[in-house]
């Protein structure tokens, strides 16, 4: 299997902006990407929840059918109306995978997010 040192290099090097939380949203990890499209870096959002991105305009209805699906151990696609640190808002299109440690329990949540304003 890859190496640990392989695995943190391959997550810094993708383009897409990864985060993963612990079971409540709070931030544990972000990756290079995550800084550059949100302008938050690690020091910024570590302890941190993911409701930091909300710009408060996405409806209630979707966070609930998110959590139902990822508390039930189901991989969620979406959009959200985020907020970058500069304030600028942007809408995101979401996947968030809930990953289990050998016992099936619930760990982390590994977040994946884009930013695909330009094709709305
Ligand atoms: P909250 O009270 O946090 O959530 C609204 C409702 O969701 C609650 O009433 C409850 O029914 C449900 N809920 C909240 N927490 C839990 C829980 N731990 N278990 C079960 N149900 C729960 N939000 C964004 O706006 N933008 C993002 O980019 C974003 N990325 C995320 C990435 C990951 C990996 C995860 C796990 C979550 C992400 N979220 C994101 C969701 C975020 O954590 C908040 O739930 C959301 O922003 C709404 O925040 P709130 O304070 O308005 O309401």
């Amino acid at each position: 299997s890859l190496p640990p040192r392989l695995y943190r290099e391959t997550v810094e090097q993708l383009s897409v902006a990864i985060s993963v939380t612990d079971t409540e949203a709070n931030i544990v990890y972000v990756n290079p990407a995550f800084e550059g499209l949100t302008g938050y870096g690690v020091k910024d959002v570590v302890g941190q929840n993911e409701a930091l991105l909300s710009a408060k305009a996405t409806p209630r209805a979707v966070y609930l059918d998110l959590w139902k699906t990822i508390s039930g151990g189901e991989t969620w696609h979406g959009k959200l109306v985020n907020r970058k640190k500069s304030g600028e808002r942007y809408l995101a299109e979401l996947t968030i995978v809930p990953v289990k440690n050998r016992l099936g329990t619930i760990r982390y949540y590994l977040g994946m997010h884009r930013d695909i304003t330009e094709m709305n």
